[in-house]
């Protein structure tokens, strides 16, 4: 029994260094396998954050495409509302006169081509004036530069010197207004409208300083009346 014991302690004592390395070999080997699951997971840490990364690269990079965009549609628009204010001939909005309501005259452009409108207008009329009081704004120079002023006074020193150009232009503006040639011709010559301080427009005047040729006072491009309206 005895003998049995002491081979035991002996055995062990011998397998132990076995055992330790062993152990040791485990121990390796999980460290190793930590270290590859480590290495793994650092791995898998790196794509998540290089996907991250992308992500968040192509959600800027269409952030930064919208705003480019949305910064080029803004300054598209701002050029076109520019242009539109740089028409030269364009109509700006209207604005209203109140000395207008009762006077029989629903409204005047300016020579510069600023339209005034009667704001008892009801919907029709107003439509039907402003149509009609663009054809003067679009044949107004607007501006208030030299150039711009000279023309300006021009044109109304035709308007209001010539009975040919008053009538053509009033029917001009009548007919884009009414669409209807005879409406045109009737407002032209509706006894309202005078040339040299009361000469009341009528069409065989009309007629007759077509044959004289007087329709090229707008020519002549002098200051007279620098503050009137066309009606
Ligand atoms: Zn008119």
């Amino acid at each position: 029994m005895a003998s049995e014991m002491v081979l035991g302690v002996f055995c062990l004592a011998a397998t132990a260094p076995l055992e330790g390395l062993g152990y040791a070999d485990d121990l390796v080997r999980g460290l190793s396998w930590l270290g590859r699951t480590t290495d793994a997971a650092r791995q898998g840490i790196g794509l998540a954050k290089r996907a991250c990364e992308l992500g968040k690269q192509i959600g800027k990079r269409s952030v930064k495409a919208l705003r480019v965009a949305a910064k080029r549609g803004v300054r598209a628009a701002k050029r076109a509302l520019k242009s539109v204010g740089d028409t030269p001939r364009a109509m700006r909005l209207p604005a209203t006169d109140g000395r207008l309501t009762g006077s029989g005259t629903s409204g005047y452009t300016t020579p510069d081509g600023r339209v005034f409108l009667d704001p008892a207008l009801n919907g029709a009329q107003r439509v039907e004036t402003m149509r009609h009081e663009s054809v003067h704004a679009f044949l107004s120079p607007q501006g208030d530069d030299a150039l711009a002023t000279v023309r300006q006074n021009a044109g109304q020193w035709g308007y209001e010197s010539s009975a040919f150009l008053n009538a053509t232009e009033e029917m001009a503006a009548q007919w884009y207004a009414s669409g209807s040639l005879r409406n045109a011709w009737s407002h032209a010559f509706n006894g309202a409208y005078t040339v040299r301080g009361g000469t009341v427009v009528t069409p065989s005047l009309w007629a007759a300083e077509f044959a004289a040729g007087a329709s090229v006072v707008g020519g002549l491009g002098y200051v007279f009346y620098q503050l009137g309206v066309r009606e």
